[in-house]
């Protein structure tokens, strides 16, 4: 098979190009120790719309952030002596920490898919760590997959699965056979192992103690009530609308029209991008749940391509 010309061998030209492309919002595909991961920018909500948009995800999974050093995890999330003993020891490495959202933390609420802790990991691969390092930026990536598809550990793989929807692919060769990374979750008391991986519990447990378990099925579709309990706001939600009274707040999808009425209007997007609604999704729930209003009314969202994740994202939210 032909290379695509967007495949590059790592060099300081390719990585300089990889790293503006992140950050003017493009995805880049790059190698790490483990698979190859779909790489954008963390804290732009509308490079990680697209990043699920590309993996064609039914629903917004939270991805883990990628950083460069340990010492970028403060800005990020809050940080602590037990983290900090763990970073020491398996950083870089396959080892993953979910802790809660700092305060000011640039991390895109679509990143975390609304949830207020942020998963973060250091790989250990030397392309990964560079393209970090020049982006300047920690950014998301999930294995660079359409979803339900095997992961990729080579780029041509990357090519034949996403495409066009990489803006470039940097080829670090095959992916040492390598398993995906331990998903620790270092906010609960003990932490809890989320997902077994290439640190094991046994070498977790010598730092912290008993460690608990709770581990879920990936390929399972997730409950509200499981482990990952997503933000919901917390007044009513109201799905379908096409009136909304005085006293509620609406979200509107496209053409305002659709929904007549209703105190504060936002729109997720006005020209009926399902990607910028998908970045604009979690700020503006959070912006509208305020208890003066009786609750949310919600324009329809057309359920093709992200919309089906809007759409089941906001039915949990009603339901919940
Ligand atoms: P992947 O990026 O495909 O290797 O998968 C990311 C894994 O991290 C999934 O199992 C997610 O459910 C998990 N994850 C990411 N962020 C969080 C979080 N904030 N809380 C709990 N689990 C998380
Ligand atoms: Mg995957």
């Amino acid at each position: 098979m032909t290379r695509k010309p967007n495949i590059l061998t790592p060099s300081s030209e390719s990585l300089y190009l990889a790293a503006q492309n992140l950050r003017l919002g493009k995805l880049v595909a790059f190698p790490t120790e483990t698979v190859y991961g779909l790489g954008g920018d963390a804290t732009n909500d509308r490079a990680i719309a697209s990043i699920y948009a590309a993996k064609g995800r039914p629903q917004f999974n939270p991805l883990i952030v990628h950083i460069a050093d340990k010492k970028e995890a403060p800005d990020l999330v809050i940080w602590n002596k037990s983290a900090e003993k763990l970073a020491d020891t398996f950083w870089p490495g396959p080892l993953t920490l979910v802790l809660s959202r700092a305060p000011d933390s640039p991390i895109a609420l679509l990143a975390s898919a609304g949830l207020d802790t942020i998963a973060i990991r250091c790989p250990d691969h030397p392309i990964a760590q560079q393209l970090i390092e020049q982006t300047q930026r920690p950014l998301a990536a999930p294995s660079a997959n359409a979803s339900g598809k095997l992961s990729t550990t080579c780029a041509q793989h990357v090519q034949d699965s996403l495409g066009e929807d990489v803006s470039l692919i940097l080829d670090g060769g095959p992916c040492p056979v390598g398993v995906e990374s331990t998903v620790l979750d270092m906010t609960s008391k003990p932490p809890t192992l989320l997902r077994h991986g290439g640190v094991t519990k046994e070498q977790l447990e010598a730092y912290l103690g008993e460690i608990q378990e709770s581990l879920h099925d990936e390929s399972a579709p997730k409950s509200p009530g499981m482990l990952l309990s997503h933000y919901a706001p917390t007044i009513p939600l109201r799905l379908d609308a096409q009136t909304a009274s005085e006293e509620e707040a609406v979200l509107l999808f496209g053409d305002e029209e659709k929904v007549k009425g209703g105190g504060v209007r936002l729109n997720l997007s006005a020209k009926g991008d399902l990607t910028e609604a998908a970045a604009n999704l979690f700020a503006m729930l959070h912006q509208l749940d305020q208890e003066k209003f009786k609750g949310i009314a919600v324009a329809p969202i057309p359920q093709t391509g992200l919309g089906a994740a809007i759409n089941d994202r906001l039915r949990r939210a009603a339901t919940k």
